[in-house]
C-alpha cells in the first residue's frame, strides 16, 4: 500500500510538474504575442432593457496563437497575471479602445461606454489610467466612455491605495462596474465604502433562471438592494428569452448575453448594432 502511496504521489507530481511547464512555454509565447500582432479585440452588446439601445458593450481580449489556434483568457490571463506582462498587454488594449471609440461614438452616440477588465493588479498599477492624458488616453473622448469592470475581491482589503484609485477614476468621469456579483466571499460591507456604479449579476445566477426558482429570488433581492444603493444592474450570460424576461420583471437595467450576440470583432459588432437599431 505504502509504494502504491509512492507511486500515486510520483504520478501527482509529474502532473504539477508536467502543468509548470506547460505555463512557462505560454508564458514565454505570451511574452512575444504583442509584438506578433497575436492579440485582437471583440466586442459584446450590454442592451438598456427599457429603450433596448446598445448604450454599452464589454471589451475582451482574444489571442490568437500561430500554432494552438484560439487560446481561453481563462488561461492566459492567470499566466498574463503571474508574469507582470498583464500590465503592457492592458495599456495595448486602452490604446486600442480609444482608437475604436471614434467609430463607436460615431456609429451609437458620444454617450457610448466601452467596458474594460481590470485585474487588482492591473486597476492599482495601470500607468495609462493611472495618467490618461499623458499617455494620450480620452484626449478626444470623454470619462463616462470608459467603465472599468473588477471583481469583489480587489474591494476586500479596502486598502489607502485601492480608495485613492476610486477617487483618481472618479475625478476622470470614468465609471465602475463590479464583476461577478455575488460570487465572492466579502461581505457585502464594501458596497457602501466604494463609489461603484454598476453590479454585474454573475452568469451563475443566470444559468438556471426560471419562473419561481430560488435564483429569480436572489435576483431580484440584488437588483432591489442595489437601486436603493443608487447602483444599474446589468446580468451577464443571458442566453434565453425567458431568463432575460424574468431579469427584466426583476427590474434588471442592461442584459448582455449570447441572446443578443456573442462578443464580435469592431466591424462585426457594428454590423450587428445596426440591425439591432433597424
Ligand atoms: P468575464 O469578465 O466574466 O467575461 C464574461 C465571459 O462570458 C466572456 O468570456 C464572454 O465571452 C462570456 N459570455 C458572454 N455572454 C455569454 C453567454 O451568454 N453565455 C456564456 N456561457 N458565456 C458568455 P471570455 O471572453 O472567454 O473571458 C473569460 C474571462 O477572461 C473574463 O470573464 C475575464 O475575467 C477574463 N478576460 C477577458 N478579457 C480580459 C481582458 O481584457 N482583461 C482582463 N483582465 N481579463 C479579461
Ligand atoms: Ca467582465
Ligand atoms: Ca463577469
Ligand atoms: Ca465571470
Amino acid at each position: 500500500a505504502k509504494a502504491q502511496a509512492r507511486g500515486h504521489h510520483r504520478a501527482y507530481d509529474a502532473r504539477i510538474e508536467q502543468r509548470a511547464r506547460e505555463r512557462r512555454v505560454l508564458g514565454a509565447d505570451l511574452r512575444l504575442a504583442l509584438d506578433r500582432h497575436e492579440f485582437y479585440l471583440v466586442y459584446q452588446p450590454i442592451v438598456h432593457q427599457r429603450t433596448q439601445r446598445v448604450d454599452k458593450a464589454e471589451v475582451l481580449l482574444r489571442w490568437k496563437h500561430p500554432q494552438r489556434g484560439l487560446v481561453s483568457p481563462a488561461e492566459f490571463i492567470p499566466v498574463a497575471e503571474e508574469t507582470g506582462l498583464i500590465l503592457p498587454i492592458g495599456e495595448w488594449i486602452l490604446q486600442q479602445v480609444d482608437r475604436d471609440l471614434h467609430r463607436l461614438r460615431a456609429a451609437l452616440g458620444d454617450a457610448f461606454q466601452v467596458s474594460v477588465n481590470k485585474s487588482p493588479r492591473q486597476f492599482l498599477h495601470d500607468a495609462a489610467l493611472q495618467q490618461p492624458r499623458e499617455s494620450g488616453l480620452l484626449k478626444e473622448h470623454q470619462g463616462h466612455n470608459l467603465c472599468v469592470e473588477i471583481t469583489e475581491s480587489m474591494l476586500m482589503e479596502a486598502s489607502a491605495a485601492v480608495k485613492d484609485k476610486f477617487m483618481q477614476l472618479r475625478d476622470l468621469g470614468i465609471q465602475v462596474s463590479l464583476d461577478d456579483f455575488g460570487t465572492g466571499y466579502s461581505s457585502l460591507a464594501y458596497l457602501k465604502v466604494f463609489d461603484i456604479d454598476f453590479i454585474k449579476i454573475d452568469r451563475s445566477f443566470v444559468k438556471n433562471l426560471s419562473v419561481g426558482s430560488s435564483d429569480q429570488a436572489l435576483c431580484e433581492a440584488m437588483v432591489v438592494m442595489a437601486h436603493k444603493l443608487g447602483m444599474k444592474v446589468i446580468a451577464e450570460g443571458v442566453e434565453t428569452a425567458v431568463q432575460r424576461d424574468v431579469l427584466d420583471g426583476a427590474g434588471c437595467d442592461y442584459i448582455q448575453g449570447y441572446l443578443y450576440s456573442p462578443p464580435k470583432p469592431l466591424d462585426e459588432f457594428l454590423q450587428w448594432a445596426a440591425r439591432h437599431a433597424g
